[in-house]
Order: structure tokens, then C-alpha cells, then sequence
């Protein structure tokens, strides 16, 4: 079966610059950017969703590499979104988080 685009970014194979990454983690610029900062920080393995991720040290990680990126990319303030499910807005099915910031944000969200 095909690696899903999330697998085949984090693996290295488009040489997408990385804004954080470590051995279990990636983070990268959004394609289709919601904010003027807006980063994608997934895990190296495929899950799903994060339902799938059993391992707590992996979902701290993900948080960790969240704050990470947005520390190195200047931002104070932030919102961590996790899609989780098609109802809920995720389009890729490989667990990921977004990092929005660099505007003033809304609530509720939609
Ligand atoms: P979701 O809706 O699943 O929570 O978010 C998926 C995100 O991945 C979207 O914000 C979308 O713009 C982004 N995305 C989808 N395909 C690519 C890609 O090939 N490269 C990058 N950098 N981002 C992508
Ligand atoms: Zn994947």
C-alpha cells in the first residue's frame, strides 16, 4: 500500500525543510496555511489518529515538539488544534496537531 503523505514527508522523501524535528517527531509548514504561522507536527510512525497512540512519552513529545516549534519560530502566543475523526475536520488520516499563530484568534472555533 502507498505511505500516506504525512509517512512519506517525515521519512525525507520531498526534502521538506523541518521547522523541528527529533527521532520520533516531525514538524513542518502547513501547505495550506490557517494563520500566518501555521505548523503540522506529527509523528515519525503512522497512527490514524492520536486514539491509536498508546504511548503517553509520544503524545508528550508531540506537545513538546509543538511548544519547540513555536518558541524557535517566534511565537508568544499559540493554539494547538487536534483533529481527530472526519466529523471533527481531519482530512489526513495520520495523527498530527497544528500550531496557529502570528493573528489574533476566535473562539468558538467552527
Ligand atoms: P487536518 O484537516 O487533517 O487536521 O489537517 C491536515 C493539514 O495538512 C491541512 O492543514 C493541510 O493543509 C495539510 N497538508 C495536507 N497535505 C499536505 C502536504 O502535502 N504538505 C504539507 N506541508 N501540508 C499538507
Ligand atoms: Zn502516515
Amino acid at each position: 500500500m502507498e505511505p500516506c503523505i504525512f509517512c512519506r514527508i517525515a521519512a525525507g522523501e520531498f526534502a521538506t525543510p523541518f521547522v523541528y524535528q527529533d527521532s520520533r517527531v516531525v514538524a513542518f509548514h502547513d501547505i495550506n496555511p490557517q494563520a500566518p504561522v501555521h505548523v503540522v507536527v506529527c509523528p515519525r510512525a503512522h497512527f490514524p489518529t492520536i486514539r491509536e497512540i498508546a504511548d503517553e512519552s509520544l503524545l508528550g513529545g508531540l506537545i513538546q515538539a509543538a511548544r519547540m516549534s513555536a518558541r524557535t519560530l517566534g511565537l508568544a502566543d499559540y493554539r494547538l488544534v487536534i483533529n481527530t475523526g472526519t466529523e471533527a475536520g481531519q482530512a489526513v488520516p495520520h495523527a498530527h496537531l497544528h500550531v496557529l499563530g502570528g493573528r489574533t484568534m476566535n473562539w468558538p472555533p467552527g
